[in-house]
């Protein structure tokens, strides 16, 4: 009998731990199963494999998936169908907080300091593949605790890192607040580059500019709560990213993107670069404000 309450205590200790995403288990496999299909520029067969891919694995575990398609100019590959797959749990109320990655990479290595690596796609381990697996992770995670009274939306955004200029960057963002409906999102989380193995977060700041309040107590929370110091108490780069169009449509989205990574768009953007740990605690945090929204936002 002692024995079968600590089994059950030890099984209760786990799951709490799950629960609060403390696991790395699931982003791993994400994170290795999105490596696989890396790299991914729009236009290439691993560009439609993992959109099928994104489609199928959402739906598998219980999300209302819907494709927004739109057709844009690709000024590396031409004429394009870009996809955003947008995944849905529905609550009791409609009001619903939000998350965002591009899941697409980039097309060039334009940063790469050897000129002859400058033609070849960005592989994206962190740029684009550790954000989509933490998103993947969350939805697992959602799925089998979900939250009842409100709605999560997760967005898979393509065509974010096609850009040669600022018009040509965060096309799939920017069509979908354009063609679909946002009116329900309370608030929302972008998360872009969040896998370095030496994570520093600082506040975005456009995302502090727009909405400082939110941007403060995620970041409060993250480093009082779950102890997590990478989130810095000072202001970083701006970041032209997938909020952007939703701040300028006047709906809080802010981003969490460590943009001192140096592989970024280089050739070295590989998985050894990255730490699925740290993957984990951002999809713990997340997990929390998918949970308790109203934390993080007075008034949800
Ligand atoms: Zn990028």
């Amino acid at each position: 009998m002692v024995k079968r309450v600590l089994f059950f205590l030890i099984l209760l200790l786990a799951l709490r731990g799950v629960a609060a995403g403390q696991a790395s288990a699931p982003v791993r496999d994400y994170f290795e199963t999105l490596c696989r299909l890396s790299p991914r520029p729009p236009g290439s067969e691993n560009h439609r494999r993992t959109r099928d891919y994104l489609r199928k694995e959402l739906a598998r575990l219980g999300w209302r998936v819907r494709l927004h398609t739109f057709t844009y100019e690709n000024p590396f590959s031409g004429v394009q169908e870009g996809t955003n797959i947008i995944a849905v749990l529905p609550g009791n109320e409609k009001k619903t907080v939000a998350f965002g990655s591009h899941w697409d990479t980039r097309p060039v290595c334009d940063r790469d300091p050897d000129i002859r690596k400058r033609e070849k796609n960005v592989f994206g381990a962190n740029d684009g593949n550790s954000s989509t697996a933490v998103l993947l992770a969350l939805a697992r995670e959602l799925a089998s605790s979900p939250p009842t009274e409100h709605t999560v939306t997760l967005y898979f955004f393509d065509a974010e890192d096609s850009g040669r200029d600022l018009s040509t960057y965060i096309i799939g963002s920017s069509r979908l607040v354009e063609e679909e409906e946002t009116g329900d999102i309370v608030f929302g989380i972008l998360v872009d580059m969040i896998g370095d193995r030496d994570l520093a977060l600082p506040y975005e700041e456009y995302s502090y500019r727009a909405v400082p309040g939110l941007a403060r107590r995620v970041g409060d929370y993250a480093r009082d709560k779950k102890g997590f110091s990478f989130f810095r108490k000072e202001t970083g780069p701006a970041v032209w990213d997938d909020h952007m169009p939703f701040l300028k449509k006047g709906i809080p989205f802010i981003c969490l993107i460590d943009f001192t990574y140096p592989w970024w768009h280089t050739a070295g953007d590989t998985p050894d670069k990255c730490s699925v740990e740290n993957m984990g605690r951002i999809l713990g945090l997340l997990f929390d404000i998918a949970r308790s929204p109203a934390l993080f936002y007075p008034g949800f």
